[in-house]
């Protein structure tokens, strides 16, 4: 069911049910991008994408450039190629932790020092994102040439889930795409990374939603932007404005509107079916930073090294929005922000909704890190968990009409084929459930545990 909602005396593009949380992007909604200093060492994970993790393509004491490929995609899945974010010599192969809790082999990287003794610090982002896109250039670049410099450049959704963008785009005449909907709502409170790129840097997005609908061949283009964030719109509409087809569509701020499946009902009055995809209604949905990548990487060569980050939060001392070199250690990102300040409590790899809390700072910045949020004692809410009061708050709150405490005490007592019942694997993680509870039960960390169980016993089933 599709809902409007009056905003300002006009009505906007809703979805069923979801919340409203305290934004809190205040903090660094009006600082523009800075470019973070060469970090001493980067340490580039060889897993950063839905599928296996790439294999390694160097060797230790290797000399590598800036944006050299140094691990390649594993042929057949969802895996995408590793470049160098940095120029410099190769150290030996390691583990790292990563933002999301799991553990992957990385490339370490020690940056090349300049003459004078100094790491050499050039402010990419305008070699990134600046400048002119221009259009022979946009007119003369082919599908198939798309399609592989998007590929080979290691590009992956940058909204969270790290899928293979390649892999979107690749269509066939079976499942056409008729619209691409660019995702540039940043529902996620306190983070403001994508509402940065879109108000500096809107042509690049425009012309890789150009690059990209001509790759899978979408009809139209429509950017999707929240209400909170009116100079990402109107910076949007003024780079798409002799663009044919494409459409600034202003939806509602709510919680989790950057969800696709919570966008697409709320654009277009259509559900992507329980266990489909938007690609069934004909929809590639693509985030607004990995517009700006295709662009890059079909017109300027560039692989995906870098990205922009949110530092953020009552517990860091000075907020920044950043862009940094895939591979940078949390703990380097948070010292250039001023380091925690007394009351930090704890580091998120991303908002306070989705995030995942990191216990070791040595983790590096992925590709899907879109923001660290550090919460102080203030921003923590300490209540003590108390019994189910059986309300149905969570039920209300949740956006794909699950049934939240099912799912969790199912998945909490081991049995995950109850847990499947009621829909585990369809749940998106989204936290609105836990948000609503009034007896704070961590209903998202039981339902994230029977997802990993559940992975578990289907790898042991499949292999013995
Ligand atoms: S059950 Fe999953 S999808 Fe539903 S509110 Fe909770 S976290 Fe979100
Ligand atoms: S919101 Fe919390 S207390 Fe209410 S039914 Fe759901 S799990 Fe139980």
């Amino acid at each position: 069911m599709n809902l409007r909602s009056l905003f300002g005396g006009q009505l906007l593009p809703d979805f069923a049910r979801g919340i409203h949380p305290p934004q809190n992007k205040s903090l660094t909604r009006e600082l523009p991008i800075e470019t973070l200093p060469l970090p001493e060492v980067v340490a580039i994970p060889l897993l950063q994408h839905a599928g296996a993790p790439a294999e390694c393509a160097v060797r230790p004491r290797q000399q590598v450039e800036l944006s050299e490929i140094i691990g390649r995609r594993v042929a057949g899945g969802l895996s995408a190629n590793i470049h160098a974010s940095v120029t410099g010599t190769v150290q030996a192969l390691t583990a790292v932790p990563l933002p999301n809790g799991r553990r992957s082999q990385a490339i370490p990287i020690k940056p090349a020092a300049s003459e004078d003794g100094s790491h050499a610090n050039v402010s990419i982002a305008e070699e990134l994102f600046g400048g002119d896109w221009p259009e022979d250039e946009i007119a003369a670049a082919q599908p198939i040439d798309i399609l592989n410099a998007v590929s080979e450049a290691g590009i992956v959704g940058m909204g969270g889930a790290a899928f293979p963008t390649d892999v979107k785009l690749r269509t066939t005449p079976e499942r056409p795409v008729e619209t691409l909907l660019v995702n540039g709502c940043e529902c996620e409170p306190f983070l403001t990374s994508d509402d940065r790129l879109m108000r500096e840097f809107p042509a690049a997005i425009v012309t890789g939603a150009r690059l990209a609908r001509k790759a899978c061949g979408a009809k139209r283009v429509i950017l999707a932007i929240e209400s909170n964030k009116p100079e990402a719109a109107d910076a949007l509409r003024a780079a798409a404005e002799n663009c044919p087809d494409f459409e600034v569509r202003v939806v509602n701020t709510k919680y989790p509107m950057g969800g696709e499946r919570q966008l697409i009902p709320a654009v277009f009055q259509r559900e992507v079916p329980t266990g489909g995809l938007p690609l069934d209604l004909g929809i590639a949905v693509f985030n607004v930073a990995t517009a700006a990548a295709v662009a890059g990487a079909v017109l300027r060569g560039h692989a995906m090294t870098h990205r922009v980050v949110t530092v953020t939060g009552g517990g860091v001392r000075s907020p920044k929005n950043l862009l940094v070199p895939i591979g940078t250690s949390f703990q380097t990102v948070i010292d250039f922000c001023g380091g925690l300040a007394a009351d930090a409590r704890r580091v998120l790899a991303g908002g306070p909704m989705m995030g995942f809390t990191v216990t070791d700072l040595s983790a590096p910045v992925t590709k899907g890190t879109g923001g660290i949020t550090v919460l102080s004692a203030a921003e923590i809410d300490e209540a003590e968990q108390t019994a189910c009061i059986r309300c149905g708050r969570c039920i209300d709150g949740c956006p794909l009409g699950l049934a939240p405490t099912r799912i969790a005490h199912a998945a909490k007592v081991g049995d995950l084929v109850l847990a499947q019942k009621n829909h585990l694997a369809a749940c998106c993680e989204c936290g609105c459930c836990a948000y609503e509870c009034p007896a704070r039960i961590p209903l998202v960390q039981y339902i994230r545990a029977g997802k990993v169980e559940l992975a578990r016993s289907q790898t042991e089933s499949r292999s013995g």
